[in-house]
């Protein structure tokens, strides 16, 4: 039994100090304990069990707007639009995604809550930076490696009184030491790289700072699930703006031709 414990507990650690430290695109160290290939199999998983719970909608003109915003995103972020699936869901959720495996997801409660194309493009473009980072895979390892820590927690404290105790404060370091300030981070850098992307495809940077504000005043009583992971803080906006400079230099020097997707 304490052998198939010490297993399962040395497996994420041996994996841990196999894998080199990779570089996400803004130059920060990230700990990958996944392969790419893994990480494109859960997403395409996860995308293939969305769609037979709630068939995507097809040729509407939700569908013909959506793919419209994607196509010119996925070729400044360097991807070939051919390989990536592209859906509408119908949900009054306000939510939007992109899974490693090439797969884009938008709820048409998204669509409604933002007012316009560049809004929605900036929606997007975040989500294709989230997986271009492989934020997906550093949080799969993260969780492998704070496993280990419980499950290390777990065998030293066996038996004793305060086990249940010990176990739980673990448990809540977990979550909000590591692993909340960790997606801050994640979502930083998404906004970054999202906000490049966006530009660099040929619409406003400045509709991404509309966005959160859009998201914001949204929050009311019961704030859309997107900020629930996405809060709309006045940091974000900041961030953002402080970057603008730079990214409407980009949308200057690469935009041969202004994309004009139309809000349905
Ligand atoms: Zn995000």
């Amino acid at each position: 039994m304490l052998r198939l414990r010490l297993n399962f507990l040395l497996t994420p650690l041996l994996t841990l100090s196999l894998v080199a430290c990779q570089t996400s695109p803004t130059g920060r160290h990230q700990i990958i304990m996944i392969s790419d290939a893994e990480m494109s199999q859960l997403g395409a998983a996860s995308f293939s069990q969305m769609k037979s719970s709630n068939p995507p909608i097809e040729d509407s003109k939700l569908t013909i707007y959506v793919e419209c915003l994607s196509r010119p995103l996925l070729l400044a972020a360097g991807e070939n639009p051919s390989e990536w699936e592209v859906k509408v869901f119908k949900d009054a959720t306000p939510n939007a995604f992109a899974l490693p495996g090439k797969k884009i997801g938008v709820h048409t409660g998204m669509i409604g809550l933002t007012s316009n194309s560049g809004q929605l493009a900036a929606v997007i473009g975040h989500e294709i930076a989230h997986v271009q980072a492989k934020h997906g895979a550093e949080r799969v390892s993260l969780n492998m490696a704070s496993q280990a820590v419980q499950q290390a927690t777990a065998i030293a404290v066996n038996g004793k009184e305060y086990s249940s105790a010990a176990m739980a404060a673990v448990g809540l370091g977990a979550q909000y030491g590591v692993i909340l300030p960790y997606s801050r981070t994640h979502e930083s850098e998404a906004d970054f790289i999202g906000l490049k992307i966006m530009a660099k495809a040929g619409f406003d940077p400045e509709q991404a700072v509309s966005l959160w504000q859009t998201m914001g005043k949204s929050g009311g009583s019961k704030p859309p699930e997107f900020l629930s992971t996405h809060p709309a803080s006045s940091t974000r906006i900041k961030q953002l703006s402080a970057a603008m400079l730079e990214a409407k230099k980009l949308q200057r020097t690469n935009v041969t031709s202004k994309v004009s997707c139309i809000k349905p």
